[in-house]
């Protein structure tokens, strides 16, 4: 006996199976909480010989996911908009395959299945595409911190009509509204850059794409729809930096679209690049074996590399695990959170192990996979083997961060406290080293006088003033800042060798201080690593505070790198 499968089905094999082994990690609906403009469009998708899928009657928009692999990854995403005339699809041509393409080099790409115009209901049509891409750029951002990519990083790409929404979407955006009960609604919309290939620009008649004028806004629109449409004219100086391509020969969408958008960008100020081919005609995706038009992809690459877009993340380890201070699992929190929403960092989180569990000598993380190390731990000493792979690791360069009480550990590791600086408690006494503070006078004194290390009065809210103001950590920061309620750490003992002081806080008797300035922020170096010690954090609260975040976000990316590209703020 023969099984015949019906012919439908022999059809969803042929489409299953055609998608060159691509793996699609996770496909997202845009609306979860309901479509707005729905329809009762059944979807259809059809093979097109060597061009792949392509998809029609689009009734539930979504977002198609393609993680870049984590060793690859730049932080940096696009969402693409595949192009057909507001018809149809090129669901492979111009959207998966460019997908994987985007990943090769570290970008995460999400091809966006919009609602097409054409099959949409005349109240709905002119809406629904731009709606569906600007909820995607808001949804790739709501999961930044979850997938580690730069929220400031979040591009568009489209092609041809698909180049016609990337170009409405990077006219037509808002930056969010933070109040909104619905929580996508608080995400900005506006992409950071925008990759138009042979777009459909203007609803122009003279050298617009009249198909998708007529999906988009009908044979006889309202004049102000033709305009609000017409993107060469919405262009402002918060229009994303853009590259075009487009080939001369294009008899489907003429040149003239790019170059009117383009010139509105110089118009405007915002940084442009435009690349028309002398040949490639329309929709030639990678123009494989087309002549020079080819070399667009490696253009656009390298237009990426420029922009910044493709710089890779620092990697990022905070060590907890044990510490005299009950917060600690929420400060890692907090401050994972902070390098996260900054976008420029990838974190990891390694617990040692308890007291109880007594097996801290197992404790053997791998410190060289990692740019910089940030201490949130104060606990038991580490086995030997792991103390030298800390020091060998900052010796050769590695970055090192130590956060309040972290200063505290370790008082019997010479390495650690040279690294450090200054240390405080845990038996700490002149054998360790001076008490380093600025006098009134603004003299920094070293006070070799006995005594035990590490002290603090009652905890309130207190001025920081920098005594480095051309530090890269410091540098356009306020001179003074009152602080959050925090512990003001005061009798600091500890080498203090190749530190730098930036900033101190004057400890009042008033408030069980030493009536010295005590130093709060300190820049170090142990062999080739650079070290940034903040002494503050005791609190939910003192961590939350901008002072700490914004000196602790530069710290950590100076230990990592020597430099800080982060803007001192909001104060
Ligand atoms: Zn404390």
């Amino acid at each position: 006996m023969t099984i015949k499968f019906p012919a439908f089905f022999i059809f969803c094999i042929l489409v299953m199976t055609s998608s060159s082994g691509l793996t699609q990690d996770l496909v997202l609906p845009l609306y979860p909480e309901g479509i707005p403009c729905a329809s009762q469009l059944k979807e259809e998708i059809f093979e097109v010989r060597n061009t792949g899928r392509r998809v029609q009657k689009v009734q539930h928009p979504e977002l198609a996911v393609y993680r870049a692999p984590a060793n690859l990854a730049t932080g940096a995403s696009v969402v693409i908009c595949p192009g057909g005339g507001y018809t149809v699809l090129a669901w492979d041509w111009e959207g998966t395959w460019m997908a994987e393409w985007f990943n090769s080099f570290g970008v995460d790409a999400f091809v966006l299945k919009y609602r097409l115009p054409r099959w949409e209901s005349e109240d709905c049509r002119s809406n629904v595409a731009l709606m569906d891409a600007q909820r995607a750029v808001r949804l790739v951002r709501s999961k930044a911190q979850e997938w580690q990519i730069d929220p400031n990083r979040v591009g568009v790409m489209g092609f041809s009509a698909g180049g016609h929404l990337a170009s409405t979407l990077s006219t037509h955006f808002d930056a969010g509204k933070p109040n909104d009960p619905n929580e996508m609604a608080r995400y900005s919309c506006r992409p950071d850059f925008s990759i138009l290939m042979y777009p459909v620009i203007s609803m122009d008649t003279t050298f617009g794409h009249t198909g998708s004028r007529r999906n988009l806004i009908g044979e006889n629109p309202d004049p102000e729809l033709e305009i609000f449409f017409s993107n060469e004219k919405q262009v402002t100086q918060e229009t994303p930096p853009t590259i075009l391509i487009h080939a001369s020969d294009d008899g489907g969408v003429l040149p003239e679209n790019s170059i009117v958008y383009y010139q509105a960008l110089l118009r405007n100020e915002v940084p442009a690049a435009l690349h028309i081919y002398e040949s490639g005609g329309h929709g030639f995706s990678f123009a494989e074996g087309k002549g020079s038009v080819e070399q667009w992809a490696e253009t656009v690459k390298i237009w990426m590399e420029n922009q910044g877009l493709l710089n890779t993340k620092i990697k990022v380890l905070i060590v907890e695990g044990q510490n005299n201070h009950k917060n600690w699992m929420e400060t890692t929190q907090i401050m994972q959170e902070q390098l996260l929403s900054s976008g420029l960092f990838a974190v990891d989180v390694i617990r040692t192990p308890t007291k109880e569990e007594n097996k801290i000598g197992k404790f053997s993380p791998d410190f060289s996979r990692y740019d910089v190390v940030v201490s949130n731990y104060n606990g038991e000493l580490w086995s030997e083997q792991t103390r030298k792979n800390f020091e060998d690791f900052v010796r050769a360069g590695g970055g090192f961060v130590s956060v309040h009480a972290a200063n505290n550990a370790f008082a019997q590791w010479p390495a650690y406290n040279e690294m450090i600086g200054l240390g405080g408690w845990e038996g700490r006494t002149e054998k360790d080293g001076p008490y380093v503070y600025y006098n009134k006078e603004g003299e920094l004194i070293r006070d070799e006088s006995p005594g035990p290390g590490g002290h603090h009065g009652r905890q309130h809210a207190f001025t920081i003033e920098l005594r480095d103001t051309s530090h890269p950590i410091t540098a356009g920061l306020p001179k003074k800042w009152l602080h959050a309620k925090d512990e003001l750490y005061d009798q600091l003992r500890g080498p203090a060798l190749n530190m730098n002081v930036l900033a101190t806080a004057y400890s009042d008797p008033e408030t069980g201080g030493t009536d010295r300035h005590e130093p709060m922020l300190m820049t170090l170096h142990y062999g080739l690593g650079r070290i940034f010690h903040t002494t503050l954090g005791h609190l939910n609260e003192s961590q939350e505070h901008i002072g700490f975040k914004t000196t602790f976000l530069r710290g950590v990316e100076w230990a990592a790198t020597g430099k800080v590209t982060q803007e001192a703020g909001e104060w």
